[in-house]
This record gives structure tokens, C-alpha cells and sequence, in this order.
């Protein structure tokens, strides 16, 4: 790491001064547009005294809408004397991304969240990802990264954590998961989880925290409502903000294998046959892509793998081979 060349992101705040402070990370970035141009990522440092410190994050993904709209909403109205220690937030974390409603950068394809570890040299996603690995990360105890389902997926609303070889850390997630008191809880699976900031935090022993909630590229009002509640009671879980948890209760779910992940083989268009929530058994037809091309061919059925309930799905009416086109996961 110490040869690594210093990160080019300058940031506007100080992060060891109390009070509130709303400022950027700066990132040269000379283009046609702006010769000498800069990213300015948003970032809020909100501090009051020694204590633990909290790194919250939306926009990860730039078209996942619950978590800059609680995280915007967090740094304009958390009061610095509600707090004991450091919340640092960043509402848009791919911030090129985000302006342009994507899922990835439009600078450089990046997806963040396979950009981890990051690069002080490369691209523009993955100097941010640097940034975070080398000066926002380290500075964390807990690290909380909001997701949805993005343009392509929706999801039943819940908070997630992953299972972990150090079991003191999956408790200490766990116990947050549960603080966060989203409708589900799930214990997270990944299907491919190199370079994730998720794997970046865990291994270096942060306490991970993420959600999924909703999706289609859009907000709905209760998911919004569970993304506000949701992250205070974090905060107060973690003895970061003055407060009771607002318990309710949630509902455990597992993802105890690759089979609760089923992948269109076909390019159509897709018939939900179960609807989000529902429960489903082991073969049962979650949903069937219809080839447009000609009529008289039989539609491709997509078959659970194992009974449960429908955690996720393909999101737009069109798919594509190699699509997800749905997630079934199990209550625990
Ligand atoms: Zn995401």
C-alpha cells in the first residue's frame, strides 16, 4: 500500500473538526468541457467529539434512489448535539453515475462495486474507490452502504448483512441488520463479490451493513420511509446518535446457496408468475420469457431451485440471456 502514488481526491472538509460540515471530495478531471474540470462529490461531516465513527453511503449504484434520498435528508437535519463521534456521509458515492441515473459511470463504464480495491492512477471510478479504501474506510467503524434494486431488479425491502469466517464480525452486522428493522433481514450471499466495497470494509474488519430496497430505477414512499427510519436506528444501535432503536419487527431470510439465483437463457420478453413476497416451492414457475421474435414457440419457464420466497426479480419486460430474472430466498 505505501507505495501507492497519495490519492488525487482533495477533500473540502476536515475530518477532525467538530460541528457540521457540508463540503466535496474534490477529483481532477480535465475533459472537452472543463480543461482544468473537477467531480465534486457532496460530502457531509457531521462530528461531536471522540467517539465512533459511521461512513454512510448511497448512490454506490447511480440509479438506486432510497438511500441518497435518506442520506441527503440525513445531512441536513442531523443535529451535531444528537451525536457522540463522527457520521460521514456520502449520499452519491459514484457521483458520475448518479447525475447521469446509471448504474455506471458514463466517465468509464466503472461499476463501484467492483472496483475495490481502486487505483490512485486509474480511472475515475477507481480513483473514488481508492479513496475510500486508503482515507474513508480506515477512518470507519461502521460502514453503511444503501442499495436498490437499480433500473433492472426489484427487491422486497430489506436490510442485509453477509456471512462471515470471523463470527464475532457476522454477529456485530447482524445485530445492526437487526437495529435497522427493515421488513426482512437477510442473511447475504454474493455471486461474485471481487472488488466489492462490501469485501474492502469486511476485510478490514469494519462492521458491513447493506440493504436492497425496492428498485426500477425509481423510489416508492414506504421504501424511502424504511431507508430514514432505518439508518437513524443504526446510528443510535451504534451508539453514534442519542436514542432508543425504533424496534418493529422484521423477518429473517437466508440465501444459502447459488440456487436461490435463476438467470434467463433466453433473450423475450418476461411474464412474472409470482409476485414479490410470495411464497414459492421448490420447481414452482417464477416466471416465463416469451421469444418475440415469431409466434408458436413455447416459452422458456424459469423454475425455483428451492422453496421459499420471491426476494427479487427482473425489472423491465424485456430480458436478455444471462439476465437475473429471480432471487428466491429462504425464512430462517
Ligand atoms: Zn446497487
Amino acid at each position: 500500500m505505501s507505495s501507492l502514488r497519495p490519492s488525487p481526491i482533495a477533500p473540502t472538509v476536515d475530518f477532525d473538526r467538530d460541528g457540521v460540515q457540508h463540503g466535496f471530495l474534490r477529483l481532477p478531471y480535465s475533459r472537452d468541457d472543463s480543461a482544468w474540470g473537477s467531480v465534486m462529490m457532496p460530502i457531509c461531516v457531521i462530528r461531536n467529539g471522540k467517539g465512533p465513527a459511521a461512513l454512510l453511503t448511497g448512490g454506490n449504484h447511480g440509479d438506486e434512489y432510497e438511500g441518497p434520498l435518506a442520506l441527503y435528508d440525513l445531512a441536513r437535519t442531523l443535529d451535531p448535539k444528537q451525536v457522540s463521534g463522527t457520521v460521514i456521509i456520502v449520499p452519491a458515492m459514484n457521483y458520475p453515475a448518479f447525475r447521469a441515473g446509471t448504474r455506471t459511470s458514463p466517465i468509464d463504464k466503472g461499476n463501484m462495486n467492483r472496483s475495490f480495491p481502486g487505483r490512485p492512477d486509474g480511472t475515475v471510478t477507481e480513483k473514488i474507490a481508492d479513496y475510500f479504501q486508503r482515507e474513508l474506510l480506515p477512518r470507519a467503524d461502521i460502514v453503511f452502504d444503501f442499495h436498490s434494486g437499480g433500473k433492472t431488479l426489484d427487491f422486497v425491502s430489506f436490510c442485509a448483512a453477509h456471512t462471515l469466517p470471523d463470527k464475532a464480525l457476522e454477529q456485530k452486522a447482524f445485530d445492526a441488520v437487526a437495529a435497522f428493522a427493515a421488513p426482512f433481514s437477510m442473511r447475504m450471499i454474493e455471486i461474485d463479490s471481487v472488488g466489492m466495497y462490501d469485501t474492502a470494509a469486511e476485510e478490514m474488519g469494519k462492521v458491513f451493513v447493506s440493504t436492497e430496497l425496492g428498485g426500477g430505477g425509481t423510489s416508492r414512499a414506504q421504501t424511502v420511509r424504511i431507508a430514514r427510519r432505518g439508518i437513524l436506528n443504526v446510528l443510535r444501535h451504534g451508539g453514534i446518535v442519542a436514542g432508543a432503536v425504533e424496534r418493529s419487527k422484521t423477518q429473517w431470510l437466508d440465501m444459502p446457496s447459488g440456487d436461490c439465483f435463476s438467470f434467463a437463457e433466453d433473450d423475450g420478453m418476461i411474464e412474472t408468475m409470482v409476485d414479490l413476497g410470495e411464497p414459492v416451492e421448490e420447481g414452482a414457475v417464477l416466471a416465463r420469457i416469451h421469444s418475440t421474435g415469431r409466434t408458436g414457440i413455447a416459452p422458456q419457464e424459469i423454475r425455483a431451485k428451492m422453496p421459499g420466497m420471491l426476494a427479487a426479480r427482473h425489472f423491465p419486460g424485456l430480458v436478455k440471456a444471462g439476465d437475473c430474472a429471480a432471487v428466491v430466498a429462504v425464512h430462517v
